[in-house]
């Protein structure tokens, strides 16, 4: 690339900064209180998936995508009390896998990765999931969403996997406005206070799930409802 084009493309890449912190919606002090509170509420999230292991975590993350959490766990009792390590799932087989896992949505697609990850664990990896986001991005049905769950539980890595639910909340609240889970997740990495960040994604799931709900969000039993600066936001008046 010749300098005039480098030169070009800076410029180009610092206008776009300063405009996305020109539109910035929140102070960080606003930032610091949200993330502030929901911690109060819940110091130490963990995962509603269960899970005895990173490659059980990995499997549960694989299998829940379309499905609930729920969903996941009632299936996934089953296939780990057979199969709890990359090797005994790839002797489980594939259409042993697709029966215990039957009950949760694209099953027959999510057995073949299930099987196809684990041989890719064994052969690649000597049986362990790698610390490493190119190497788990790299296994069958693995995408950024789930390598970042898996840095972030498994290995203490400070990711924010970017679900459905931090995804409307990011462009509801204006907190990391975003047309694609990337560009959200890229803004709540600038924004979120680095002492919250371990945790921020499972605060926000949580906030998404139970309170900031997709229909109807329950402003009124809202614990950021005065910081909020959402136009979705919905008070109870006083009688
Ligand atoms: S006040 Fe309403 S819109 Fe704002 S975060 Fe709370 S539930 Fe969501």
């Amino acid at each position: 690339m010749g300098i005039a084009k480098q030169a070009a493309t800076k410029r180009a890449a610092a206008a776009s900064t300063r405009k996305r912190r020109a539109v910035r919606l929140y102070a960080p002090a606003e930032v610091e209180a949200i993330f502030a509170r929901l911690a109060a509420a819940d110091p130490e999230p963990k995962t509603e998936l269960e899970y005895s292991n990173p490659f059980t975590l990995l499997v549960a993350v694989v299998l829940s995508a379309q499905a609930t959490d729920a969903g996941v766990n009632k299936a996934t009792r089953g296939l780990f009390a057979l199969a709890d390590t990359p090797a005994a799932m790839v002797a489980l087989g594939e259409e042993r896998v697709t029966e215990l896992i039957r009950t949760i949505g694209l099953f027959r697609n999510k057995a073949k990765n299930v099987v196809a990850l684990s041989r890719q664990l064994v052969e690649k990896h000597g049986g362990e999931v790698p610390h490493d986001r190119a190497a788990l991005e790299a296994l069958p049905g693995v995408g950024r969403k789930t390598a970042n769950v898996v840095l972030n539980v498994a290995f203490g890595e400070p990711t924010i996997a970017v679900d459905t639910h931090i995804f409307r909340i990011g462009n509801r609240l204006g907190l990391a406005p975003g047309r694609t889970p990337d560009e959200v997740e890229a803004r709540l990495m600038e924004i979120v206070p680095p002492a919250y960040l371990q945790h921020a994604h499972h605060w926000l799931i949580l906030h998404g799930r139970y309170t900031c709900v997709a229909r109807g969000p329950k402003c009124g039993n809202c614990r950021i409802a005065d910081l909020c600066k959402s136009p979705e936001k919905k008070l109870p008046t006083a009688a």
